[in-house]
């Protein structure tokens, strides 16, 4: 069950590492400049490692349109194989 974050748009992940770490409220985000998606702490895009330096900030972009296209397209693609099952986030 997801849980809502204020900015959150999507649900959260929960993130382990080899280390045996663990964290939560991870968000998938689109940082705006070069396109790069990531799943990152609270969808802060900023933190998205693409080989490029990133802009200072967190650059929140839960609610990217890329992101809201992809829900959207994906939630057609259930209706439109009969799956009547539909998220609740
Ligand atoms: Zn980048």
């Amino acid at each position: 069950m997801s849980r809502p974050v204020e900015n959150g748009i999507g649900g959260d992940f929960e993130m382990y590492s080899p280390e045996g770490n663990w964290d939560n409220y991870y968000y998938l985000c689109v940082f705006p400049d070069c396109g790069a998606v990531g799943l990152k702490f609270s969808g802060r895009s900023s933190r998205i490692e693409c080989g490029f330096p990133h802009t200072a900030g967190k650059n929140y972009t839960t609610a990217h349109p890329a992101l809201l296209n992809a829900y959207a397209a994906g939630r057609a693609a259930q209706f439109e194989h009969g799956d009547r099952e539909v998220s609740s986030h």
